[in-house]
């Protein structure tokens, strides 16, 4: 039987390919250092493992949950959201997610017809372009590229393909480049989504990953912004909870409502035992993610230095918790991941993965402690890995 069109329009997803390569170099007996999946290594708060134990205990817990989240889960997303980003949201203006992946392309779904275009700056995380071509539709790719901190330029695009586009997807801080956005970036994106007729979906994963004390804001606190703009938040990241999977969105009361229409089709919703204990972690102080921060910080540098010592010359990435830089001359970014992989045992992601415009580059995750990073580097140097 042949698969749906949906499946066979799809790139081949290189993550789900590297898996297997990683299998077959472990049978061999190659000891990985695996820098590939944006996994963190750093475990959620003890508070809110202690919480989902009991939540875990008690009986209630274990029937399907209220379909879009309990009231108890939404108001405190509604009291978090206004204490970290000054957003405003009611609780009608917030959807509890099985992942924010899960809504990004479920709320994809929900809009976008067989032939329908959104517009997406590239590099991207796959899901952002994926679940368009699931729906069916096309992705329309404005370029980004390091002279321009990986910022669209929206002036130039084409008023015909900006009014034919149903939605812009925007993500800041970037995986996989690091980028963050301005408000006044933010802004005329606000501006452009109402002059086009566009939803304007921000996947604000990395909300809490930024460095140097640069806080990125919510496209919400925006004014105007609940007009044209929903975005998802995730436990993931946050929290170091991306195995329970959680996430939630919020914004745009018509499009949130859009995803509990589909996700009622779809799922049961979020297991109550995990709302519990991510309401645990919505309530604690800041400390964690401060914890946090300085590490993912301190690996970043510690990243960012071995490489430009092996004669790179990169700049050091303000949010999220990777390290974007360009491969060596005379490969292209899949044969590099396997040369590296085969010479050293280090995984890394290649640009490609990223869409076609992430080509030419490589992507390293900073989920290993730093002495795993040293001897990233200690053997990379003795591979004679270098720039150039
Ligand atoms: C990790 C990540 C997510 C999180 O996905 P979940 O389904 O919430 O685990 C979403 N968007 C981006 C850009 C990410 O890197």
């Amino acid at each position: 039987m042949e698969e749906a069109e949906r499946l066979q329009k799809l790139p081949t997803y290189i993550f789900a390919k590297q898996d297997k390569l990683k299998a077959e170099a472990r049978k061999r007996g190659m000891d990985l250092i695996d820098l590939g999946l944006g996994s963190p290594d750093i475990p959620p708060p003890q508070e809110v493992i202690d919480e989902m134990i009991l939540a875990l205990k008690d009986p209630a817990n274990h029937r399907y949950p209220p379909f879009d989240g309990s009231h108890e889960f939404k108001q405190a997303v509604v009291n978090w959201v206004k204490k970290q980003y000054n957003v405003h949201v009611s609780e009608e203006e917030v959807v509890a997610l099985i992942g924010s992946k899960e809504g990004l392309v479920h709320l994809q779904f929900a809009y976008i017809n067989p032939g329908d275009s959104i517009l997406v700056p590239m590099p991207a995380y796959p899901a952002h372009f994926r679940g368009t071509i699931l729906a069916g539709g096309e992705p329309i790719v404005l370029p980004t590229t390091e002279r321009t901190g990986y910022i669209p330029n929206l002036k130039i695009i084409d008023e015909a393909i900006a009014r034919r586009a149903k939605m812009l997807i925007l993500s800041y801080p970037t995986n996989p480049t690091g980028a963050t956005a301005t408000k006044e970036f933010f802004e005329e994106a606000i501006a452009f989504a109402k002059k086009y007729d566009l939803i304007l979906l921000h996947d604000f994963a990395y909300a809490e990953l930024y460095f140097d004390g640069q806080k990125p804001i919510s496209i919400l606190s925006l004014p105007g912004a609940k007009d044209v703009a929903i975005e998802f938040h995730t436990m993931s990241k946050t929290f170091g909870m991306a195995g329970w999977r959680c996430g939630f969105a919020i914004g745009n009361a018509k499009y949130v409502e859009s995803l509990r229409k589909i996700k009622t089709s779809l799922d049961y919703g979020l297991f109550a035992a995990v709302q519990k204990a991510s309401i645990k972690a919505l309530t604690l102080t800041n400390d964690y993610m401060d914890r946090m921060r300085a590490t993912y910080q301190k690996r970043r540098d510690l990243v960012v230095e071995g490489l430009n010592e092996l004669g790179w010359n990169i700049q050091k990435p303000k949010g999220a918790m990777y390290v974007w830089f360009p491969i060596p001359r005379g490969f292209n970014s899949y044969d590099w991941m396997i040369h590296l992989m085969e010479k050293t045992g280090v995984v890394i992601t290649p640009g490609i993965a990223f869409g076609e415009l992430g080509e030419g580059y490589a992507r390293i995750s900073l989920i290993e402690k730093e002495d795993k990073l040293k001897e990233v580097f200690a053997r990379m140097k003795k591979a004679g890995i270098k720039y150039g």
